[in-house]
């Protein structure tokens, strides 16, 4: 069989559907090819906040200073300067557009009071949407494509990229669960949007031994790489694939991320089984996970109370997770540390030695162990919380190398024609580490930038 549109992109994430609006937008016909049941990929199970310099909540907060530059500058120290900085540059400066689209066209609300500084940010600059995770924005997106009335096939897997005699891409195979293989011909291009390979352990291994079966993910099965195979298969370079980042705090039963431990973005701190703190709390994702594995047991403690969470509200937002833990026995509420630190038999003693400088350093302003860069919260109040995590792998920095147009470039650099590509399976923005809300950034800025080039 076969079906003919102007665009055809592959994967419903949050970079497939920014790509999809736009070239609909632009006139074009367009049809998104999913292969899991259901749309929205790790975007939607994501906390989806991103990072935009100057936005409109920085300036309610009164938060002054911040710009695309010194938002670019971390991300390029945060990658250890394997991002391209040209192409970081293209994504601070077109982070503010890209909120306000997503606020105003796509109609996702965030909070209109709270922002997120994530690890190795200099400001406060991650818009949290509603519920604080990335349903808000793939309902969103869904609702804006049924609107502009944009085909979505679920269930269908893309399999390789159909080129012509002059090597143009022309659209791609893909295998749906009937087991029938439709050709997607796409007269303008096709843009790949079909994330990471997390998923993929064998694949991981090809490029970092170290990322092996021992870690579990905290991504959907459809991260698979499935993109970044089929355009090497037709020649486009690769660069960073070794770069592969855990996520710190994950559920050691699932290797689920933990979002309901946000409370560490407003105070909660890290301690191992002697009850000791061994990183600052908002340092990289890649530094923390490093430093957890090197503890007892290769696993690390979060420790809040109430009054950390009044300021991060996440223990409301994040509910079920609670819930979900409390019945795995992964986190403990207890009025006194003791009880609490006995739950996981943690050093006592250690623990409240650690609670007690905390505390002193909450009150001076300034953490004389760690240098922690937001604010430490003074622990001297109860009820505690104690949760029990590890590492898990969250995002693959590395993948397809594309230019400012979003199109594919091939070994010597040059454009495959009718090939372009957005989202998490690219590899030049993060180098050898993504800082906390830097993927929706990523993902939206590039999705569009793709679905408005392929219409051109
Ligand atoms: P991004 O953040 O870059 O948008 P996501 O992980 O959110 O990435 O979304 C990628 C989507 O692509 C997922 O929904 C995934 O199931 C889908 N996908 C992956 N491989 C294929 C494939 N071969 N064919 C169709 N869809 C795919």
């Amino acid at each position: 069989e076969l079906q003919e549109f102007d665009v055809v992109v592959v994967g419903s994430g949050g970079a497939g559907f920014s790509a999809a609006i736009e070239a609909k937008e632009a006139g074009k016909s367009v049809v998104i090819i999913e292969k899991m049941p259901a749309v929205g990929g790790n975007t939607l199970i994501s906390g989806a906040e991103m990072n935009v310099p100057n936005n409109w909540v920085q300036k309610k907060l009164g938060i002054k200073g911040d710009s695309p530059e010194k938002m670019a500058e971390d991300t390029i120290k945060g990658g250890d300067k394997l991002g391209d900085p040209h192409m970081i540059e293209v994504m601070t400066k077109n982070a503010l557009p890209a909120a306000e689209w997503l606020k105003d066209d796509i109609k996702v609300e965030f909070l209109d009071d709270q922002l997120f500084q994530f690890g190795g940010h200099s400001y406060k600059r991650a818009l949290i949407p509603k519920g604080h995770t990335g349903q808000e924005v793939i309902t969103k997106f869904r609702a804006k494509a049924d609107e502009l009335k944009i085909p979505i096939k679920l269930n269908t897997t893309a399999t390789e990229l159909i080129q012509d005699d002059n090597k143009k891409v022309t659209g791609v195979k893909a295998t749906n669960k009937k087991d029938q293989t439709i050709s997607y011909m796409a007269k303008d291009g096709v843009v790949l949007t079909t994330g990471g390979f997390g998923s993929n352990v064998e694949m991981r291994k090809k490029y970092n031994k170290k990322m092996d079966e021992s870690y579990m993910s905290t991504v959907t099965e459809g991260s698979t790489g499935d993109g970044i195979v089929m355009a090497e298969k037709i020649g486009a370079d690769l660069t960073n694939m070794d770069s592969i980042q855990t996520y710190p705090i994950c559920n050691p039963k699932t290797g689920v991320i933990s979002l309901l431990a946000d409370t560490r973005f407003d105070g909660a701190i890290l301690v191992n089984q002697e009850g000791k703190r061994f990183v600052e709390e908002l340092e990289r994702r890649d530094v923390i996970s490093n430093a957890i594995l090197e503890q007892t047991g290769g696993y690390t403690y979060q420790l809040w109370n109430d009054k950390i969470n009044d300021i991060s509200g996440t223990m409301e937002v994040h509910e079920a997770e609670y819930n979900e833990l409390l019945k795995q026995k992964m986190i403990v509420k207890a009025d006194t540390l003791e009880e609490a630190a006995k739950f996981f038999d943690i050093d006592v003693k250690n623990l409240e030695e650690t609670v007690k400088k905390v505390n002193q350093y909450a009150k001076e302003g300034k953490d004389k162990d760690f240098n922690h860069r937001g604010k430490l919260v003074s622990l001297d109040k109860g009820p505690y919380y104690i949760e029990k995590a590890v590492p898990s792998v969250h995002h693959t920095m590395g993948g397809l190398v594309i230019n400012d147009k979003t199109e594919v470039l091939d070994k010597d650099g040059k454009a495959i024609d009718g090939l372009y590509a957005a989202g998490e399976l690219t590899g030049v923005i993060h180098g050898s580490n993504r800082l906390g809300g830097n993927a929706i950034t990523d993902i939206i800025v590039f999705g569009r930038i793709a679905g408005q080039e392929v219409a051109k």
